[in-house]
């Protein structure tokens, strides 16, 4: 080992740094599917500080022995970012648990980046407010969801957890505490580095607290569950939806036999009993009438293209139900899954992208569950194990990289690069652009000690 242990200690605390393996094991992996899950490396010590002070003595302290430290939020990420794949520090930020203020005259929550997502979520629902994004895994941490500039499911409407970042403090890798932006809906001052922060992956700072914006809660939501036949008429309704002006809080995309499956797995029922392929329609609003007059406008719309049956869900827990089933696709598909993608192609591509992945399945004799956020472009291929057993993940994974950059796409959407999307970046020919991001890099962490080998390329 080549970390002062001693040090560490005196830094955080004798309970809170953790050498024995079996007492970290579950801390050396991530949700990322086993196929393609980066394997830890042998001597860790994992540390958890209370604090950004600890947090900047733990990083001075790596900084000079160039000890490589790796962060860990939730632990929820299915690309391989928080796994510590070279010998050093693993730094787990759990114990930055406090939700210090929900304030409501600046519509602002103040969390630190240990808190559980569905902690900061019940906190600012109590509070009367909204949180609009909702990224799918409740037990991610605030942090790691900055870290990764997550999306979810409510991105069509109000975007994603950029656009609700308004203030970080987060300590750099040489140790300084940096405090960026605040409670401030306008911030002019300077390059921005609190915007560069978000999605950085955790390779310029460890982000130790964050000022959210929220909003008012609407009053009023209805669910519509719209069945069709094939996909094609499903796919088909969403730009017409968007076009019509009713901007859904979420439009979701899920075949039968997928979304069963998350039903079966969580001892649930899929409301549905007909068709094959379902939009899923989240409508908000002030007043009954107007979630009401929304739904009318989108059935019409989705009947208007074949749609066979519409359901439609008011009652708040046949709600929460039905988006819980949705959320809990990937646990359900798991254990034969070899790889989640989270191709990004522009919205009205979506359905050409899918007949895409159908054809490449088709070839390679296959099957490829996908489901994603119709409305927003970002879909999920689930690459499955016979592939990886087959010896084809890596080529069938670059097709459908292949097909969705030849229609202005990207090969990351939410999920972020990880270790897991790092190999396939040279399918982005513009050199110039990663060389200005390793600049950076080296600007902020000039000994390369924070989460080296994940999320650069
Ligand atoms: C069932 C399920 C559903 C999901 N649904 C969605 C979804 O709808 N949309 C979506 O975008 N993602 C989704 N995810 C993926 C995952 O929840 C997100 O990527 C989330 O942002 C990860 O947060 P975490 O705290 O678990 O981070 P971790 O997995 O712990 O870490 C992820 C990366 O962030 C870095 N990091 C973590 N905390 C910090 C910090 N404080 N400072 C700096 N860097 C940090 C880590 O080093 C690592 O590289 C889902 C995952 C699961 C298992």
């Amino acid at each position: 080992m080549t970390t002062n242990v001693t040090r560490l200690r005196e830094i955080v605390g004798e309970d809170w740094v953790i050498t024995r393996r079996e007492q970290m094991e579950s801390y050396l992996v991530d949700e990322t599917a086993l196929a393609v899950r980066p394997e830890p490396a042998k001597n860790v010590v994992l540390v958890k500080p209370a604090s950004a002070a600890e947090i900047a003595g733990i990083l001075k302290l790596a900084n000079g022995e160039q000890t490589p430290v790796f962060i860990r939020g939730g632990g929820t990420g299915i690309c391989g970012g928080a796994v510590p794949t070279a010998d050093g520090i693993l730094l787990s930020t759990e114990r930055l648990d406090k939700i210090e203020e929900v304030d409501r005259d600046n519509l602002m929550v103040v969390v630190e980046s240990g808190v559980p997502f569905g902690a900061m979520l019940k906190a600012v629902e109590d509070a009367g407010l909204f949180f609009p994004p909702h990224p799918g895994a409740e037990n991610a941490h605030v942090g790691g969801l900055v870290a990764l500039n997550a999306g979810g499911v409510r991105a069509i409407k109000y975007g994603v957890i950029r656009n609700f970042v308004k203030g970080l403090e987060v300590v750099v890798p040489t140790g300084e505490i940096l405090t960026l932006g605040g409670k401030l809906l306008k911030n002019n001052q300077g390059l921005d580095l609190l915007h560069l922060m978000i999605n950085s992956g955790g390779i310029l700072g460890v982000i130790t607290k964050v000022i959210f914006r929220l909003c008012p809660r609407f009053s009023h939501s209805g669910t519509l569950i719209v069945s069709y036949d094939n996909r094609h008429d499903a796919i088909d309704s969403v730009p017409k939806i968007l076009q019509s002006g009713v901007i859904p809080l979420a439009i979701e995309f899920i075949e039968r036999d997928v979304v069963e499956m998350s039903a079966t797995h969580l001892g649930m029922k899929w409301p549905a009993t007909k068709g094959q392929a379902y939009l899923l329609v989240i409508l908000t609003g002030d007043s009954e009438d107007e979630v009401y007059a929304q739904g009318e406008k989108v059935s019409g719309i989705c009947e208007q293209n074949g749609c066979t049956d519409i359901l439609i869900a008011e009652r708040r827990e046949e709600q929460a139900a039905i988006l819980k089933i949705r959320s809990e696709v990937y646990p359900s598909l798991k254990k034969n899954v070899a790889d989640v993608l989270d191709i990004t192609v522009p919205p009205a591509s979506i359905g050409i992208m899918m007949d895409r992945v159908d054809e490449i399945a088709r070839r390679y004799d296959t099957t490829i569950p996908t489901y994603g956020h119709a409305g927003d472009g970002n879909l999920h291929p689930h690459v499955m194990n016979d592939l990886a057993e087959r010896g084809l993940l890596r080529e069938v994974k670059r097709e459908i990289y292949q097909e969705a950059i030849r229609l202005g796409g990207v090969i990351t959407g939410e999920h972020g690069l990880g270790t897991v999307r790092l190999p396939d970046l040279d399918l982005y020919p513009d050199g110039k652009t990663w060389e200005l991001m390793r600049g950076i890099k080296n600007v902020f962490d000039p000994n390369h000690i924070l989460n080296p080998g994940i999320g650069l390329y």
